[in-house]
């Protein structure tokens, strides 16, 4: 099923991000994740596609169990990075022909070591183009991605936005947004895009902090901020994982409620493949 056809009937989605295990003890454990998962009944869930397309066989053979053992409605993400149109073409075909109705479309991040993204001979330099690519050539349900606090390569959030338009103009019928901690830049964020004429749904990206270790992460990841007083309160009982984790969990939940209770179209979980935290949050909306 398309996504944009679960919309019709659901006016909030519930849905999981996960990535494809690299070893066998992980997809053992990934195997006993997604059982508890499954009980929640999500909306539909994606598959992460490695940087570099460095997991692309492992995303695809993942898509394939989601969608047609599990049978969750399931979209395959798919990166510029490394592909030209003929084996766009190639990969698209496969993923049709395994029955994928939907696609997460991305640019990627240029290659480690490159400071640039550069567009592999007869390839694509943004997402837009890919996503107007696939909207011609195929029937695919196509989503694409947002930054509330801008992309980090963007000058200005207004430019960031500009482009993303682009995308949706070319054919991404919804977006999911790179995870953020501050409800204020969603709620900014969306205000902006519809002045711009963006009508579609902007799906916000949510990952609980279970642990102190992962701040630091994430600010350097994508420049996300993350709020004073929650890093305080997380600092404070840096040594205690118990409490951290409860801590972490209950920010998620407020911030998922205030976003629901303020109009957001649902909630894009980012599970890294755990259950535990996903399950809580779920559970208390
Ligand atoms: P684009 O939309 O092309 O944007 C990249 C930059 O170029 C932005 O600064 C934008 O403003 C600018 N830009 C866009 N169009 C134009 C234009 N026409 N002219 C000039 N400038 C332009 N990465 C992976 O490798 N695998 C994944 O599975 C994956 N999943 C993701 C899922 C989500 C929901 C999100 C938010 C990100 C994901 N990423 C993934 C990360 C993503 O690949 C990187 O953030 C990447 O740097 C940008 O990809 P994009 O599709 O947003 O690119």
């Amino acid at each position: 099923m398309k996504i944009t056809d679960i919309f019709k009937n659901q006016e909030r989605t519930f849905s999981f991000e996960f990535f494809p295990p690299n070893s066998e003890i992980s997809a053992v454990d990934f195997g006993i994740n997604v059982g508890q998962l499954m009980r929640l009944s999500p909306s539909f869930v994606t598959v992460t596609y490695g940087a570099g397309g460095s997991t692309q066989e492992r995303t695809f053979a993942l898509v394939d169990y989601l969608q047609n053992k599990v049978g969750f409605t399931t979209a395959a993400h798919y990166t510029c990075v490394n592909s030209d149109r003929d084996k766009i073409i190639r990969d698209l075909n496969h993923l049709k022909s395994i029955n994928i109705k939907n696609l997460m479309l991305l640019r990627g991040d240029p290659p480690k070591g490159d400071q640039k993204f550069e567009a592999p001979k007869n390839g694509f330099n943004h997402a837009s183009d890919l996503i107007e690519f696939v909207h011609q050539q195929y029937q695919f349900c196509n989503a694409g991605a947002c930054y509330v606090e801008k992309h980090p390569e963007a000058a200005t959030l207004e430019q960031d936005l500009n482009n993303v338009k682009k995308k949706v103009d070319a054919g991404a019928e919804f977006l999911i947004t790179q995870l953020f901690f501050n409800n204020e830049y969603y709620f900014n964020y969306v205000e902006q895009a519809r002045k711009m004429g963006i009508t579609s749904r902007i799906i916000p990206g949510i990952i609980p902090i279970t642990a102190y270790r992962q701040i630091e992460r994430f600010t350097q990841m994508s420049g996300t901020n993350i709020p004073q007083e929650f890093i305080a309160q997380l600092e404070v009982n840096k040594n205690n994982p118990g409490k951290t984790y409860n801590i972490g969990i209950e920010y998620t939940i407020n911030q998922c409620r205030e976003l629901l209770a303020k109009g957001a179209p649902g909630i894009h979980f980012y599970t890294l493949n755990k259950s535990r935290a996903t399950i809580e949050i779920f559970e208390s909306l």
